[in-house]
């Protein structure tokens, strides 16, 4: 693909899908090359609905490929809370620290077998005739009973990745980078982008 906008305003993840995007798209944009793109209110019900309405909106704007993706951390005891939620879950502009403590307190009590979860995330790819393909990574986890690790951000330090014995938090990133929902989703999208230039 010769070029493609990564329609997010977080710098680092535009970095990481430029540095996994290497070999399969010549060129990768952002927003600030076409002087910032219009705020879209992420409303859907789905992690996939609100990947498709950013890059749709995008492509449809820009008349170029465009990329967006949406996560959250989906807890099986909570009936999938706080999922689309999750950036937003103690409040609107609430922080990662009230979001975390708002899960403790909802968990409180729940025995061990019952704290399972897991991180989805699913990206969009929309071209400017507004058709999407979608790419849904996830990953399992449990949820501490209290906070583990200093690295990461959001609900990292609460989710114990069984298969490591350690929380997100607590790995190190390459190894996160490599396992996690975002890690997944992107690396169908990059096969998926490479048996494009093949075939
Ligand atoms: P976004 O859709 O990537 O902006 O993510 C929405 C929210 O989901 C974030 O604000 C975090 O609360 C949570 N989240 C998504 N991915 C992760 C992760 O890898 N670790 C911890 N929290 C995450």
């Amino acid at each position: 693909m010769k070029e493609v906008i990564v329609a997010t305003g977080n710098k680092g993840k535009l970095r990481e899908f430029a540095e996994l995007l290497k070999g399969v798209v010549d060129t990768v944009l952002s927003p600030a090359d076409f002087g910032g793109l219009p705020e879209v209110e992420e409303d859907g019900e789905t992690f996939e609905a609100n990947a498709v309405k950013k890059a749709r909106s995008a492509a449809l704007l820009t008349g170029k490929p465009v990329l967006a993706d949406d996560s959250g951390l989906c807890v099986d005891f909570l009936g999938g809370r706080p999922g689309v939620y999750s950036a937003r879950f103690a409040g609107e502009g609430a922080g990662d620290a009230a979001n975390n403590a708002l899960l403790l307190s909802e968990m409180a009590g729940v025995p061990a077998e019952k704290r399972q979860a897991a991180f989805h995330c699913v990206i969009a790819l929309c071209l400017p005739d507004g058709s999407c393909r979608t790419f849904d990574g996830a990953i399992s986890g449990v949820i501490l009973e209290e906070a583990r690790g200093e690295g990461g951000f959001g609900y990292d330090p609460l989710f114990l990745v069984p298969e490591y014995g350690q929380t997100f938090s607590e790995l190190p990133m390459e190894i996160k980078n490599a396992i996690s929902h975002r890690g997944r989703a992107m690396q169908m999208l990059r096969e998926a982008l490479a048996a494009d230039a093949n075939g």
